[in-house]
């Protein structure tokens, strides 16, 4: 059940969310690119809000803005929790954001009542998670967890900007970048709420669920080569057809998928040459892309998507090769963490559901600097994220705040008590 004062805070997350989204470069459309003057601009208004819930906020040498709110203890170990301030090109408006909101709402509540966690708590907005300015993906958290790469600084955006220019321009040190790594004192714990950007708890008619692992994905372009040959005069049986072949294998990845349940499949892109209506197509290239929350089962999938596609190939005369593009392994949740969610969640009385992440987020650089995990809140309109259809209810907001919220203060004692 909800209390008055939760639906207040869910109005309350979701006007703070309506005020950031006014941060953009491409109004009416959201836009935030990291460290351009809308990502300074929404980071000072974040920044005011976590001083208003008794932290003190500043920027890193990266642009990452950490609000801290300290511990019962002056040397407290600290949990981490947060997520991006930046955005795609003409964003929702909950991406990201409500993960800084809900986290700056859990501090607010303990500073209202004076109360102090045996852990200090860190909230940190990553400047940049989407990479949409200089193509380079989760720069704030790589850096935190040691992964900061500083040919980085040398990388330009599509004006000519590099950047080392960019963080100078938004008034960080780009030459300090070694001291955003906390490897030397790391956080006991990473904690991310995020909206979910896809359907299942909508469907399922859940508002918040535990996130087991961010899914490790594997791609790859497929390229197939028959015979081109006159479309008229070709017999049905004689033929060496490309594109039927790769029609065939596009129906294996999906029923293979289908059939494990735990693993998804995608042919994004096909292209067939010559192209032409009159000519057998020759030559097609496609391209794969399978993703998991556990890699033993990503990779046998991709196995049998390959045996699957060699027999069609065989059966059918086409030659076949497989080009790897990309693989990235899942990065687990700890099981410690995701049991202290789940205990906040059932604690209101809500089934707990786990379910994957399909998609990247900041968490997935973190189990290199300590455990981390995620909780994910339900997100409206089908799922629809990366959009500015994207849709947050109020009551969805309050409740993944307040679960947040009494898992923090289990988060300490799961972490701390002896193995
Ligand atoms: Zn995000």
């Amino acid at each position: 059940m909800l209390t008055d004062d939760d639906r207040a805070l869910g109005v309350r997350l979701l006007a703070q969310a309506d005020a950031l989204a006014a941060f953009t470069e491409e109004a009416p459309a959201l836009t935030r690119t990291y460290l351009g003057p809308q990502h300074r601009a929404a980071g000072d208004c974040l920044a005011g809000l976590m001083r208003e819930a008794g932290m003190d906020a500043s920027y890193d040498a990266l642009g990452n803005l950490v609000g801290r709110y300290p511990g019962a203890q002056p040397d407290a170990p600290v949990l981490m929790i947060g997520s991006h301030m930046d955005s795609v090109r003409n964003a929702g408006r909950y991406d990201g954001l409500f993960g800084i909101l809900s986290a700056i709402a859990c501090v607010a509540g303990l500073h209202a009542r004076g109360a102090r966690l045996p852990v200090a708590l860190e909230v940190v907005a990553f400047g940049d998670e989407e990479g949409v300015r200089f193509g380079i993906t989760l720069i704030g958290s790589k850096a935190m967890a040691g992964a900061f790469d500083p040919a980085w600084l040398s990388v330009r955006d599509r004006d000519g900007i590099s950047l080392r220019e960019a963080l100078v321009a938004f008034g960080a040190d780009p030459d300090a970048w070694p001291s955003v790594d906390r490897r030397a004192r790391p956080p006991i714990a990473f904690l991310e709420s995020h909206i979910e950007q896809g359907p299942v708890l909508l469907q399922e008619g859940l508002p918040v669920g535990v996130v087991t692992a961010i899914a490790g994905a594997q791609r790859a372009l497929v390229h197939l080569t028959g015979l081109a040959g006159h479309a008229g005069t070709v017999p049905m049986g004689s033929r060496q057809d490309a594109l039927a072949a790769a029609a065939e294998m596009v129906l294996a990845v999906e029923r293979i998928a289908l059939a494990r349940g735990d693993v998804v499949a995608t042919v994004g892109r096909l292209e067939a040459r010559p192209g032409a209506v009159n000519v057998i197509p020759q030559d097609v290239s496609f391209s794969l892309d399978v993703r998991s929350g556990r890699d033993d089962t990503r990779r046998a999938a991709m196995a049998e998507i390959d045996a699957a596609c060699a027999a069609i190939a065989a059966r059918r005369g086409i030659a076949l090769r497989r080009e790897p593009l990309y693989q990235a392994d899942a990065a687990p949740c700890d099981p410690r963490l995701q049991a202290c969610l789940a205990q906040a969640i059932a604690a209101r009385g809500l089934p707990v559901r786990h379910l994957p992440s399909g998609a990247g987020h900041d968490a997935m650089a973190f189990p290199a600097l300590c455990p981390m995990a995620m909780l994910f809140v339900r997100c409206g309109n089908g799922g629809i994220s990366h959009h500015p259809d994207e849709i947050l209810a109020a009551e969805d907001a309050a409740i993944a705040t307040r679960v947040l919220a009494d898992a923090l203060a289990g988060v300490a004692g799961a972490l701390q008590a002896p193995a």
